[in-house]
């Protein structure tokens, strides 16, 4: 068993409730906090190596020492919990059974912060996790952990959750602001970055729900002592959701550095592919990232051994390696059909882009058109070279992620299953009416 960070309590009986959470050592950190220099948290943060947990892996620390505290404007934490990436669902499962580490992890960062009034914006769909939130917030109310002069600190903070509704855009931090301030959620041009003017124009800290969680570790042992967990700059536990064709899908806490090998087969973690089956892909970090061919999963092309770090998962770049993105572990054995996930992935972008950009906007919506074709029979071989060709313009020229999250997967699939799209393309009456796709010999 690895160090448990988030999880070390998770499965503590009725853990979601402010008794419990608060018998078994619950803010903790933020009595520890109130007595601090915010900065010092602050230099805590930056010590611990600790990373975005949403995907980009940004340093948290560093983030946070961006926001201008001597100009005297209101500043903000917001928790990004729009939570919607297609295979991500870790955070969903830490604010549902211990959504009282959420609410401890927003306290101290916000007093780190000097911020008097943060925010959770929480994904539309998680319309039962943001009650849940709410008795937490309603709870730390009651037990004067929010509101003002808090513990007798001099530190007021309002804890605010808001809804989304339903659009995946809205994770884009810029959006997420938008959204927040009552208008359409369409992502800005960045820079000036949140920490500069984020919502109403006042420095804004965004930070990922996992991210947020890990502070009061953080806090309540060190930076350095967190630094000691993990692999190189890889520094701590990271949560995975995981899905597909393994034994035992589920959210797991690893330390990074483990082998991807022992993270799929042993019985801890995934528990092996599902009826032995052959592996064929895997998606380690969400939709948005490549998906790795059978040969490049637990070999990097260099023949190392696959890591769960940030950089062993991309190793090769997008050549032959993929990303940790948001932890959103795919698996595929060979009766998945690549074609068909990469249209539904084609799919998905196409109805969330806000529309702003034009390669994006238009340029989704052919990608999933040609996809489509391909997947019915009734594709060309020019198809595959446009398919590419638009994924290639797309890419870099937007204005936010999501045209590089739609054009990716398909530079992917095209790159490492291409003679399975030449396979659907020339053998069209063998794919019409299967369940399943598997490569003929
Ligand atoms: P990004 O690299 O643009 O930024 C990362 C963070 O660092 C942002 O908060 C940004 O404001 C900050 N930052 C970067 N440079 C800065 C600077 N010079 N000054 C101040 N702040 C700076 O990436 P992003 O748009 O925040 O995130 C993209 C990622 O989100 C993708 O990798 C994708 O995997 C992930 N994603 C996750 C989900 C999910 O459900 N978890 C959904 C969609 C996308
Ligand atoms: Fe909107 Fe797509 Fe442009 Fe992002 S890339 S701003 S989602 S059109």
């Amino acid at each position: 068993m690895g160090q448990k960070i988030l999880f070390e309590k998770i499965h503590i009986p009725g853990i979601k409730t402010y008794d419990v959470y608060r018998e078994n050592g619950g803010y903790a950190s933020v009595e520890k906090a109130l007595k601090m220099n915010p900065d010092d948290i602050t230099e805590e943060v930056k010590t611990s190596g600790l990373r975005g947990r949403g995907g980009a892996g940004f340093p948290v620390g560093l983030k946070w020492s961006f926001i201008d505290k001597k100009s005297g404007n209101p500043r903000h934490l917001v928790c990004n919990a729009d939570e919607s990436e297609p295979g991500t669902f870790k955070d969903r499962y830490l604010m549902e059974y211990i959504p009282h580490l959420l609410i401890e992890g927003m306290i101290t960062s916000s007093f780190a912060l000097g911020a008097n009034l943060s925010y959770i914006y929480i994904r539309g769909e998680y319309m039962w996790v943001y009650k849940t939130l709410e008795r937490a917030i309603k709870e730390a109310y009651a037990a004067g952990w929010l509101g003002k002069n808090i513990k007798g600190s001099g530190f007021d903070l309002d804890l605010h959750v808001h809804c989304g509704g339903g659009a995946y855009i809205c994770g884009e931090e810029t959006a997420l602001i938008e959204s927040l301030e009552g208008k359409r959620g369409n992502p800005r041009i960045k820079p000036p970055f949140p920490a500069v003017k984020g919502l109403w124009q006042n420095p804004t800290v965004v930070n990922n729900v996992e991210s947020i969680a890990s502070v009061p570790w953080i806090l309540l042992n060190s930076g350095e002592d967190y630094s000691k967990i993990g692999l190189g700059r890889s520094t701590g536990t990271k949560l995975f959701s995981v899905s597909g064709h393994v034994k035992k899908p589920g959210v797991y806490e690893i330390e990074m550095g483990m082998t991807v090998d022992e993270f799929m087969n042993s019985d801890e973690y995934c528990g092996g592919m599902i009826d032995d089956r052959p592996l064929k892909g895997l998606i380690p970090g969400g939709s948005s990232v490549p998906i790795l061919p059978n040969h490049l999963i637990f070999k990097t092309a260099n023949g190392e051994d696959r890591l769960m770090t940030y950089e062993s998962l991309a190793d090769g770049g997008f050549a032959t390696g993929s990303s940790l993105g948001s932890g959103g572990f795919i698996v595929y054995n060979d009766t998945a059909c690549i074609v068909r996930n990469t249209w539904n992935f084609s799919r998905f972008y196409h109805h969330e882009s806000c529309g702003q950009c034009s390669p994006c906007r238009e340029g989704t919506g052919w990608m999933e058109k040609i996809l489509w074709r391909i997947e019915n029979g009734q594709g060309t071989e020019e198809d595959i070279d446009v398919l590419w060709s638009i994924q290639a313009k797309i890419e870099g020229n937007t204005i936010c992620p999501l045209g590089d999250a739609a054009a990716w997967p398909v530079a992917a699939a095209i790159r490492h299953f291409r003679d399975e799209f030449e396979y659907h393309i020339r053998f069209p009456e063998k794919i019409k009416n299967r369940d399943h796709f598997v490569n003929e010999p």
